[in-house]
């Protein structure tokens, strides 16, 4: 069966001054191997899709992109641009590529805008924030706006990691803790746990968080947050375990191995656990494999690899 993908990411004329800051301290050859697979749409793309069992990738912007532009205007206009680019982009294989919106979180109700008109226009699928826009977070009353027309189009925001607004001081000295490592699962967790525990959910019931790397460690912990928030008294309408369960889905980038996508499975239940290779950031032939040979009920295969997403995006109903 072929695969739906959620995190599949490219590059816009004028993002690689975003992107670079992200890559800085990673070989030059090698990130520039990468640059190249991300402005391609075209037969090198195609051919990794094929090799990782992907039949239709929903791309985005690979991060931190406007979410780090100091000027709101700019980021207003910049994001417009990308997603007209990637718009373009996937008319060249509209039955193999999706799209995921790049959003000027600056200016929410803009943004919400611009979510509605990718959604409606360019037939895209929601869009992926790349964490804190200039240190504002998700559960800040300011970007309720693009909440509500989440909610309203029946879209998810899928949040993707990105560097902290400081660096944690437990991570000095150890560079090997940066970033991919831990730093980011950190962050996002953390970015996620905010949204659950701000009562967001209680505002906006039908909203959903797309998150990468099976959860950024959130299905592991569910039976401690309920029991935390009840010794420290958070106010929400339900345990922070029934959002996670009911407002957030997760996906496998990054994360091909069996013990935290059988937690996931559990913790989540199995129509909450969708299928991503985080094209060209991981190996395509690892990401197949790994899907490949995985020790489970094809039903609930089925269901990570092509239901769920396709179900989520509303791919093959009738636009
Ligand atoms: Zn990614």
């Amino acid at each position: 069966m072929k695969r739906i993908a959620l995190e599949e990411h490219f590059l816009a004329p004028e993002f690689e001054q975003y992107w670079l800051k992200t890559v800085e301290d990673v070989d030059p050859a090698l990130y520039g191997q990468v640059l190249a697979r991300l402005n391609d749409f075209g037969e090198q793309r195609l051919a990794a899709m094929d090799t990782s069992g992907i039949g239709i990738a929903v791309l985005s912007l690979a991060g931190p992109g406007v979410q780090i532009e100091r000027d709101t205007a700019t980021a207003t206009r910049m994001a417009r641009k990308a997603n007209d680019f990637l718009a373009t982009q996937m008319q060249k294989s509209p039955a193999r590529y999706r799209g995921f919106a790049h959003l000027a979180v600056q200016d929410a109700k803009a943004a919400a805008d611009e979510l509605e008109r990718c959604v409606r226009d360019l037939t895209f699928s929601g869009a992926m924030i790349n964490g804190h826009t200039n240190g504002q977070y998700l559960d800040h009353p300011d970007t309720y706006p693009l909440w509500e027309r989440a909610e309203a189009l029946g879209v998810p925001l899928y949040l993707h990691p990105a560097d902290p607004v400081t660096p944690a001081p437990a991570l000095d000295g150890h560079r090997g803790l940066k970033r991919a490592t831990w730093e980011w699962t950190m962050e996002t967790g953390t970015h996620a746990l905010r949204i659950v525990f701000s009562g967001l959910f209680d505002r906006f019931p039908r909203a959903k968080l797309a998150l990468g790397h099976l959860g950024e460690t959130l299905p592991y912990q569910l039976w401690r947050f309920d029991s935390r928030a009840k010794l420290y008294g958070v106010k929400l309408k339900k345990r922070p375990s029934d959002y996670i369960r009911e407002n957030i889905v997760v996906t496998t980038s990054g994360m091909f191995s069996f013990e935290p996508i059988d937690c996931a499975l559990k913790a989540l239940g199995r129509e909450n656990v969708m299928y991503s290779a985080d094209y060209p950031f991981e190996n395509p032939v690892e990401a197949g494999a790994f899907m490949d040979e995985l020790p489970l009920d094809p039903h609930v295969l089925a269901d990570i690899s092509y239901n769920n997403a396709a179900r989520l995006l509303r791919i093959g109903e009738p636009s």
